[in-house]
């Protein structure tokens, strides 16, 4: 006898990367958090919004976030209504999902990406198609017409790092019957990206997330690109309150500073060059990334015994025990220092 949905009491919930509590004592490569600080504008614009006694947090923040979705329109060159702020692009997963995909119909992503998809179908009580990857890096077997409700594609890829080029997405777009979420959390570390496909195609939502080009992972802050149709019922959808007074300002003075962001994306890919080609000279397989992290296969292809010597020598990093993953590991880019703490490691573990 349960008080729960059927669905909810035989699903199993989502398990997050490893944070260990002691964190000063690892280096931490196992959740592709940025290494660096937020922009110093980050820190000024919270300190401005708290004021000398925190006054302001009397008061609910805006519950429409104009200010954040003016800056974040104006940054990707849409009108405001085209955009929508989240408590994290999860948010806006989640809400797409319900939106979209009721009870007994039809999601699919690809295997594998990001897993939190099938979760959310779960809560929904929505079916979970997946789709493979060929060698070439195109979907496996997609078919002309994809009858499902929505098809996420994580791109570049987690956790391999690979991306989609536009032209694909756009192809993509075309034989999706329901809507394309292009999930996008690492984007600011590609070349391309599938902005402008939202204009041209009328199925294609993209998702951003501040997490991880703009150090905010600890503030929650997400957004999407759609339609205005689909922003409007995201909005009606979601919790008023979703974003609290120093995340909203967190976020236009992180968007603002695009100087900042460059800097720090141009200095994490170059320490993932870097970083990719010692790892290679050490007889390691890497494959090419777009992204913060590097998917990459130990000589022997055990990277469940590499995952375990770098533990005892505490370096997270992430495994995956899916048998497509279980050769390889995901290494996020850390500072320059970390990653060649871990080259260091991964040497002596051989
Ligand atoms: C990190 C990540 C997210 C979640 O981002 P948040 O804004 O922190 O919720 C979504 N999708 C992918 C593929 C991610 O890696």
């Amino acid at each position: 006898m349960t008080y729960l949905r059927k669905n909810i009491a035989e699903m199993a919930g989502y398990v997050p990367g490893f944070q260990p509590e002691n964190e000063a004592e690892w280096i931490k490569l196992n959740t592709n958090e940025n290494p660096y600080p937020p922009s110093p504008k980050v820190r000024e614009a919270i300190l401005a919004e708290l004021g000398s006694d925190g006054g302001n947090l009397r008061k609910y923040p805006d519950a429409a976030s104009r200010e954040f979705r003016r800056v974040a329109a104006e940054l990707y060159g849409f009108d405001a209504d085209w955009v929508i702020s989240a408590n994290g692009s999860d948010e806006l997963l989640n809400n797409l999902i319900r939106a979209c995909a009721g009870e007994g119909e039809e999601i699919a992503y690809v295997h594998p990406s990001y897993s939190y998809y099938a979760t959310l179908a779960a809560i929904q009580g929505a079916k979970v198609k997946t789709f493979g990857l060929t060698e070439a890096g195109r979907i496996a077997d997609f078919p002309a017409r994809y009858p499902g409700k929505i098809f996420f594609l994580t791109s570049p890829n987690a956790p391999l790092g690979i991306a989609f080029d536009k032209a694909y997405i756009r192809e993509l777009a075309g034989r999706c019957a329901g809507i394309l979420v292009v999930d996008e959390a690492y984007a600011d570390f590609a070349e391309e990206n599938a902005l402008e496909l939202v204009r041209e195609c009328r199925n294609v939502v993209v998702t951003r997330t501040l997490s991880k080009s703009y150090s905010l992972a600890g503030m929650r802050l997400g957004l999407a690109v759609a339609r205005p149709e689909m922003i409007a019922a995201l909005d009606k959808i979601r919790d008023h309150y979703h974003l609290d007074r120093l995340a909203l300002v967190a976020a236009s003075a992180a968007l603002r500073d695009q100087n900042y962001l460059r800097e720090m994306v141009a200095k994490i890919c170059s320490t993932r060059g870097r970083f990719a080609a010692v790892l290679e000279s050490l007889g390691y397989q890497v494959l090419d990334s777009c992204a913060n992290y590097v998917f990459a296969a130990p000589p022997d292809r055990d990277g469940k015994r590499v995952y375990e010597a770098l533990f005892q020598r505490r370096i997270l990093v992430r495994h995956f025990s899916d048998p497509l993953l279980a050769h390889g590991l995901r290494i996020s880019i850390g500072t320059d220092e970390e990653m060649d703490q871990a080259l260091a490691a991964l040497r002596e573990i051989g």
